[in-house]
């Protein structure tokens, strides 16, 4: 492949479709202990210096995704809502029942359907069966299947997470009318299955079942993840960071393509990090993820693919724009993120 020159961050425009900006990290705060000052506006710096155009704020609760509605409107991004299969046990301890935990988000979705900061996907929701200890998976198959009703109800995407569950994960999704067409028939609109770490085999199949599957960091860490995400056709990929977390690492298997990255593009999507103690608002924490490492996601992929970096990102974003039925106003990388 020949490697075009490129030219410089502003290049390139994304959206980071996973990110969760609520976690207390980006105010500082680690395992419940301060250890810097609130450096979220350094956080949202760095993204639009980094191309970033919008960014979607995942719901992993009912409290969560009432969090990321307010965080969504505040920052004029957009969220999430929904339950994520580790946190499925909320529905049966919620005070009225499984019926009034769904009915509650059923409400969350509905009042905010609208403008800056609106519920742009249903979810994270799905299976989790490599964490059994949070909630059995019966209980996470039960809370799964309610949560389709409200992506049927609401004509929205589903934003999901599958984990060493994919047998039964798409046996619910086929039987719920998500079989094909990203469930169109029966009220669906598709939907994607994030932070992908799945064979190649299982990437067809939810392509072919009209899913979109999401890169990050922790969907490139072994030789077989390179594999799979080579397999993910462009028009299917979209990209996110699942920040805080799946930086990506030097043991990981993504590093051989990074080696890659021109310094007109590390200092931008890789920072220098610095301990949490010594954080200030010019440098990253080391471990914590942030959105503009987005750009790190995109540059394997485009390695991966043989492709131009371009083609990946503007596929992406397209992708993106499309799923979830954005409109990213601006069109000028210098007044970018809201
Ligand atoms: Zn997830």
């Amino acid at each position: 492949m020949v490697e075009q020159t490129i030219a410089s961050a502003s290049s390139f425009r994304y959206i980071d479709i996973g990110v969760n900006l609520t976690d207390p990290v980006f105010r500082g705060t680690y395992y419940g202990k301060k250890r810097h000052e609130d450096d979220m506006n350094a956080v949202l710096d760095r993204a639009r210096n980094a191309g970033l155009k919008s960014m979607i704020i995942t719901g992993t609760s009912l409290a969560e995704s009432r969090g990321a509605l307010s965080l969504a409107k505040d920052l004029g991004f957009f969220c999430t809502v929904g339950c994520h299969p580790t946190r499925a046990a909320e529905f049966d301890k919620f005070k009225g029942g499984p019926e009034a935990y769904l009915k509650a988000l059923d409400k969350l979705v509905a009042s905010n359907l609208h403008g800056k900061g609106r519920a742009v996907a249903i979810g994270e929701c799905g299976l989790d069966y490599d964490r059994l200890h949070f909630a059995s998976p019966e209980v996470q198959r039960k809370h799964f299947r309610s949560q389709l009703s409200l992506a049927k109800k609401y004509h929205l995407p589903l934003f999901l997470h599958s984990r060493a569950a994919h047998a039964d994960f798409v046996k619910i999704l086929r039987e719920e009318g998500f079989g094909e067409g990203g469930g169109t028939a029966v009220g669906g609109k598709g939907g994607v299955v994030h932070s992908f770490t799945g064979s190649p085999t299982e990437a067809s199949e939810l392509m072919d079942m009209g899913f979109y599957l999401s890169v990050n960091g922790c969907s490139l860490k072994t030789e077989e993840n390179l594999q799979t995400a080579k397999a993910i056709r462009p028009d299917r990929v979209l990209l996110e960071t699942d920040a805080p977390w799946c930086s990506m690492t030097g043991g990981h298997a993504s590093k051989q393509h990074l080696a890659s990255l021109p310094p007109s593009l590390r200092e931008f999507y890789f920072p220098p990090s610095t301990k949490p103690e010594n954080c200030t608002a010019g440098k990253t924490v080391k471990g914590r993820n942030e959105p503009c490492a987005v750009g790190g996601v995109a540059w394997v992929i485009h390695k991966l693919h043989e492709i131009p970096l371009e083609t990946i990102t503007e596929t992406a974003f397209k992708n993106t724009v499309d799923l979830f039925g954005l409109e990213i106003e601006d069109e000028d990388p210098s007044d970018s993120l809201g």
